[in-house]
This record gives C-alpha cells, sequence and structure tokens, in this order.
C-alpha cells in the first residue's frame, strides 16, 4: 500500500481517534460468523492459526528474504508458488503480469473468494532484505508491508488443511504484482480484467500489519504535463511564448483551486523542471501532478480543473504573446488508481466486523489505496484487512514489525476466508 496509506490508518485505526466508523453490531450480517467459529473443524483452524504463529512468522521472514523491487517480483512470486503447490492447492499458475494464484475447490466452484497479498515492495533492488530479530520485533525492508501479509496468506491455507476445513464455494489465493506506487495495481488490474475476469465474487487483500476493515479505496490519478515551445536566444528570440512561463501560470491555478474535505480529495505539484540554460527560453517545461480522492465523482472533476488550468495556463501564455497554437502542452497519464468503496453495510464488510467481534477483536474502519481499489471501482464486494501485529515504517529502510499477539491477525483473516467462501 501507499505511504499516504499509512498516515490515513495510523490516524483512523485507533477507534477513539475519530469515533467514525468503530465497529458495531450490523443488522445486515448474512452469515453468523459467532456461530462458525464454534464448529469444530473451524475452531481447531483458529487454534492452529495460533499455536503456527511461529511457522508463519518463519515464512514472513522467508519471503522477505528473497527481494521483489517494483517490477522485479518473480524471485518472490515462485517462492509463494512453490509454497501454494506444498500446501496442496490446485492449478497452481502464473499468470501473464506475474500474479501466483492457486485454488481450494469448495463444494461449488462460485461463488468464488479470491484472498490476496501483495508481492511487490517499494524497494529498489540492491536494497539489503536480510531480517533482524530482537525479541518480537522484526525489521527489514518489508517485514510488515506486505511480508506479513503473505505469511498469514500461507498461514490460513494451512490452517483450513489441517483442520480439514471445507467449504461451500471456492477460494482463490493470490500473491499479486505491482500494488505498490508505481507498480500501478497492475497485478490486480489483470487479475480482474483478464485472468479471472467475471469470475470473482468478493476479495479481501491483506495487507500489512494492525486489525483493521478497509472499506475506502482512495484513488488517484497522476500526471506528467509537458509544456513545449519552439526555444531560443534569451535576448535575440525574446517574444517567444515561454514554456517555463506556461508552467508557472498552471502552477498558479492548481494551487487555488477548491477541493472538499468530505470525501477528502487533494492535489499536489510533486516536481517540476525543464529547460537547458539561464539565458536560453527553454523548449520544454514539466511538472508531475498528484490528485486523490475516495470518491470517484470528486476525483474525476478535480482532474477536469487541473486539466482546464493547464489549457489556459498555455493559451494565456501564447496570447501572452500574441501567438496562437505555438506553444503546446502534453500530458502523460503516469497513475490511475481508481477509487471505490464498499458500503460499511456491505454482508462482506458485516462479515469482516462480526469475524472481530467473534474472536474478541477491535477492529476499526479504514480507509487505504490498495488492492481493493480495483475491485471496489467495479462494484466487486472486496475489503483490505490488516493481518495482525504492528507494522513500523512502512516503505522506509527501518522498517519493523512487531509480532507480539500477531497471531489475533491470522485468526481474523482465517475466519473472514471461512466465512466467506460461502
Ligand atoms: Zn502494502
Amino acid at each position: 500500500m501507499t505511504r499516504s496509506w499509512i498516515l490515513i490508518v495510523v490516524g483512523l485505526s485507533v477507534p477513539v481517534a475519530t469515533g467514525l466508523f468503530v465497529a458495531t453490531t450490523s443488522a445486515q450480517q448474512t452469515i453468523d460468523v459467532a456461530a462458525l467459529a464454534r464448529d469444530s473443524r473451524v475452531r481447531a483452524a483458529l487454534d492452529l492459526a495460533q499455536s503456527g504463529e511461529a511457522d508463519t512468522i518463519a515464512d514472513q521472514i522467508r519471503f522477505c528474504e528473497v527481494p521483489a523491487p517494483p517490477f522485479k517480483e518473480a524471485a518472490r512470486g515462485e517462492v509463494l508458488r512453490r509454497a501454494f503447490v506444498d500446501l496442496g492447492l490446485q492449478n497452481v499458475r502464473v499468470d501473464r503480469a506475474g500474479n501466483v494464484l492457486g485454488d481450494r475447490p469448495g463444494a461449488a466452484a462460485r461463488p468464488r473468494l479470491v484472498v490476496a497479498a501483495h508481492l511487490d515492495t517499494v524497494f529498489p533492488e540492491d536494497t539489503n532484505v536480510k531480517v533482524t530479530r530482537q525479541g518480537a520485533l522484526l525489521k527489514g525492508p518489508g517485514i510488515g508491508d506486505n511480508c506479513r501479509g503473505l505469511g498469514v496468506l500461507v498461514a490460513i491455507i494451512r490452517s483450513m488443511n489441517k483442520a480439514g476445513v471445507e467449504t461451500p464455494g471456492l477460494v482463490t489465493f493470490v500473491a499479486d504484482v505491482g500494488e505498490e506506487g508505481l507498480g500501478d495495481l497492475r497485478g490486480v488490474k489483470a487479475l480482474f480484467t483478464e485472468t479471472l475476469k467475471g469470475q470473482v465474487d468478493r476479495f479481501v487483500s491483506i495487507d500489512n500489519g494492525g486489525i483493521h476493515v478497509s472499506v475506502i479505496g482512495v484513488g488517484s490519478h497522476r500526471y506528467r504535463i509537458t509544456f513545449k515551445g519552439p526555444g531560443g536566444h534569451s535576448f535575440a528570440d525574446f517574444g517567444l511564448p515561454n514554456p517555463a512561463n506556461a508552467l508557472g501560470r498552471a502552477v498558479a491555478r492548481i494551487a487555488d483551486l477548491q477541493v472538499p474535505n468530505d470525501p477528502r480529495t487533494t492535489f499536489n505539484v510533486g516536481r517540476i523542471g525543464g529547460g537547458t540554460s539561464v539565458n536560453a527560453i527553454p523548449s520544454e517545461a514539466w511538472m508531475e501532478v498528484d490528485m486523490r480522492s475516495s470518491s470517484p465523482a470528486a476525483l474525476a472533476a478535480l482532474d477536469a480543473r487541473v486539466q482546464q488550468a493547464v489549457d489556459k495556463a498555455a493559451a494565456e501564455e501564447n496570447a501572452r504573446w500574441g501567438k496562437t497554437g505555438l506553444l503546446t502542452v502534453t500530458r502523460e497519464l503516469v497513475g490511475d488508481r481508481p477509487a471505490g468503496r464498499t458500503s460499511e453495510n456491505a454482508p462482506i464488510v458485516a462479515t469482516a466486523m462480526a469475524a472481530a467481534r467473534a474472536l474478541n477483536l477491535q477492529a476499526a474502519f479504514s480507509e487505504s489505496s490498495s488492492d481493493a481499489n480495483l475491485p471496489m471501482s467495479l462494484n466487486i464486494p472486496a475489503i483490505t484487512i490488516g493481518a495482525g501485529g504492528r507494522s513500523i515504517n512502512a516503505h522506509a529502510l527501518d522498517e519493523s514489525f512487531d509480532s507480539t499477539d500477531a497471531w489475533k491477525g491470522t485468526q481474523h483473516g482465517l475466519l473472514i476466508t471461512i466465512a466467506l467462501a460461502r
């Protein structure tokens, strides 16, 4: 998940912080999760999730010590593929995008639940991924985000198998690629538009630590916008439209845009550049702009106003020098994460909250930018959950994970999986 996710969740996942969405009883619950948790095999699986936590942590460390930089997740993916095969999943496969899939059949092929954890990290290829351990504290890049999610993914399969849990529906477990920043959700995009197109009834992503249920997928659009002109000598060619001037006009207009607080909607001009010399009119000036919102409509509206600002800036710069169309602008969409949300009253959410209650866990609602954004945008019931324990400094080189009572997250993911596979 993205860095912003961490900031948001730190605020929202503490129940007292906002009082917004603390778990309450839900009238629309369709599955009696408490009764399910008392079923003898389910109980046995839950006990195994607790007693097997040392194995879960060993997997978490093992996965983490295989690098998975952006766009290069194949080595870690192979480790997960072998784990899926060893655990007896069926039809274990790697799709075109690099997602690793394995099926755990139920009595019927539908409904199909997908439980996913992302493979990729934000760290470049040469990062030292050795994990160190001091008591309950594990340290290593990616140890929480998302080696914890991968460890719990495998622990869920292992616990269900050992306890002989059978489900009415099919569960497809997925270790997916491209969740982080530049990956732009390419793993789940491929999953939902190609690999399992039209075949997913519900989706749970397990991402990072904590106990929470994320129902809001913050979307983002990112552009690289470039103003171009003929360029020339600062003195001899004075009078030509100047791309740097146009860029300045655009940034000023964007800076003055008003956006809603609710749904929270934001914009940022993050990088600017261009030109070759102080005494040359640039032939090019560019900026990178990031926009985010939890509302698809608000994000689309903001996007339109940013584009307008850019067009007006170009027109003004041309007009200032009495030109038409000499200065031009190009836009490259470099990031597109769809926004979406799952209603707090949706059965998938009620089930996740009921699972927390059945396990005596305090789960809070949260918002994130994660793999669940994509199915949410397609109106497929989807949530992202935490994998227990506590993640510290995700996306930083000194990332760590406090594994104290982390098995509670394993149990939560397990019970949600069993409850939704029907
Ligand atoms: Zn993540």
